[in-house]
């Protein structure tokens, strides 16, 4: 495949009898090796079943049917179940685990005609925001191999950016599509909560995560999407998208009179100013096409990153306590009892900062700390959906930085997980208020890219992509690629 091919690109050419699924799916495993040794995005390849699904799609497209991901090639976080394929989650504890199913996500792209080539690699069941966590290395950013891509999707970011897929799925729980879609110049979205099905989406804070779409372009995230909403039985939180026929084709939004606010807090001590400037430039855009710029006040957002991380540890303590040696993957010391069985495999297989984790959410849990912690956290949730809700009677959504910096070096924040945490700082809300949010190419900051985030009212996801779409047809910054 050649590097940097949209979705778009890819169907076209498809379609036009001009290459062939088997042909995209043997390119990328071609480009997949040659890259690997430096980029480390990729955990598992699955040579013969793509293989074999590639050439189940080309004859459905020689019979002449179409679907907005027929035949083309796409990257799976490794915290999604894909069929016989193993799961690892980025953690030690899942060796020699395989999915007994695919994920509602999955299902519905292999249904369309979608070709999973490989499972990506991410922090340790998608807890971090620089790909480090992983325990099977960090990936590494293609515009900067000695600098993190981000996290937790950092394999999958990695796969759009590098050129091994076209598209790709990940995971966003606060942030982790966006954080590493605005360090490696690629387009995420985290979906309203409940729009994409969760089933077979290995859980780490339930009430906040959904998979996101990634892509290069917001055209080819909506078209992507477009196969995959809808509500799902399997899961009891999906709701449905009601525009999601807007999707596929994707128009571009009509600029003109789009009210668009700008939180001081986004934009004020933290924010790098090279980002700022970049941000600024971009704003620029939106409004020579028409839109109108608010300031406006968002006085929850400290709190916000405060109880996230309060809520995700909470939550986390409770959905890793399955890993127990018993039911899945590693088992250690099986000589010594029950109870040191389950103490040694969890000991060898989780990482030092699942083990934190854990640590932390077990303690806001408590008898005693419940109150002060978990239920004080779940308060200030509330507090920051109803200042979104009020925010929205002001302006149609909000656009802000993704993230106060640049891709940071690896190695740079592995001894402080407190700046490590505030990498998050603007991602963490949208999820905390169920809201969706979307991370697109804004320019480059010292050749290095910088993102930018619109957040809309619950179920606005179409119209957001509608919005990138209209700023992607005015800027070409969402079709530079790296150097490889
Ligand atoms: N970086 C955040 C965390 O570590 C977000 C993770 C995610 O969205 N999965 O919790």
């Amino acid at each position: 495949m050649v590097l940097g091919s949209t979705m778009a690109e890819a169907r076209a050419k498809l379609v036009a009898g001009d290459t062939t699924a088997e042909a995209l799916v043997g390119a990328a495993l071609e480009r997949i090796s040659a890259l690997e040794p430096s980029l480390n995005a990729v955990i598992a390849t699955a040579p013969e079943a793509s293989l074999a699904l590639a050439r189940e799609a080309d004859s459905r497209i020689a019979k002449g049917k179409h679907t907005p991901v027929l035949g083309l090639p796409v990257a799976l976080k490794d915290n999604l179940n894909w069929s016989g394929q193993p799961l690892t989650c980025g953690s030690k504890i899942l060796e020699g685990y395989r999915a007994p199913y695919d994920a509602t996500v999955v299902r519905r792209l292999l249904e369309a005609g979608a070709v999973p080539i490989l499972k990506a690699n991410m922090d340790e069941f998608a807890m971090g925001s620089s790909g480090e966590y992983s325990a099977f290395g960090p990936a590494r950013n293609p515009w900067d191999p000695t600098r993190a891509p981000g996290g937790s999707s950092s394999g999958s970011i990695v796969s759009v950016a590098a050129g091994y897929a076209p598209l790709a799925l990940g995971s966003d729980t606060g942030g982790s599509v966006r954080l590493p879609a605005s360090f490696c110049n690629v387009t995420a979205l985290r979906p309203t909560y409940g729009v994409l099905s969760r089933y077979g989406l290995t859980a780490m804070a339930s009430s906040l995560d959904q998979v996101g779409p990634v892509a290069r372009s917001a055209e080819d995230v909506a078209a992507a999407y477009s196969v995959m909403v809808g509500k799902d039985p399997l899961d009891s939180t999906s709701v449905d998208l009601p525009d999601h026929a807007l999707l596929s084709p994707l128009l571009p939004a009509n600029l003109k009179g789009l009210r668009i606010g700008l939180p001081k807090e986004y934009f004020g001590e933290g924010l790098a100013p090279g980002v700022r400037s970049v941000v600024e430039t971009a704003l620029d855009v939106f409004q020579e096409a028409g839109a109108t710029l608010h300031p406006i006040a968002l006085p929850t957002t400290d709190a916000a990153i405060e109880a996230y991380y309060i809520l995700v540890t909470s939550e986390v303590s409770a959905n890793l306590s399955r890993f127990d040696g018993v039911r899945y993957g590693l088992r250690e010391a099986i000589s010594g009892g029950l109870d040191a069985m389950i103490s040694a495999t969890r000991d060898a297989g989780f990482g030092d900062e699942a083990k934190r984790r854990i640590l932390l959410g077990t303690f806001c849990l408590s008898k005693g700390h419940y109150e002060a912690y978990y239920l004080k956290a779940l308060k200030a949730r509330a507090l920051v959906a109803q200042e979104f809700n009020r925010a929205f009677e002001a302006v149609d959504v909000i656009a802000t930085p993704t993230s106060p910096t640049v891709a940071f070096p690896l190695g740079d924040r592995m001894s402080d997980p407190l700046a490590m945490y505030l990498a998050d700082a603007y991602a963490v809300a949208a999820p905390l208020a169920g809201i969706p949010a979307l991370a697109f190419p804004a320019g480059f900051h010292e050749n290095l890219p910088v993102g930018m985030q619109v957040m809309g009212p619950a179920l606005s996801d179409a119209r957001l992509l509608a919005i990138a779409h209209a700023f992607q047809q005015r800027t070409d910054h969402h079709l530079r690629t790296p150097d490889l």
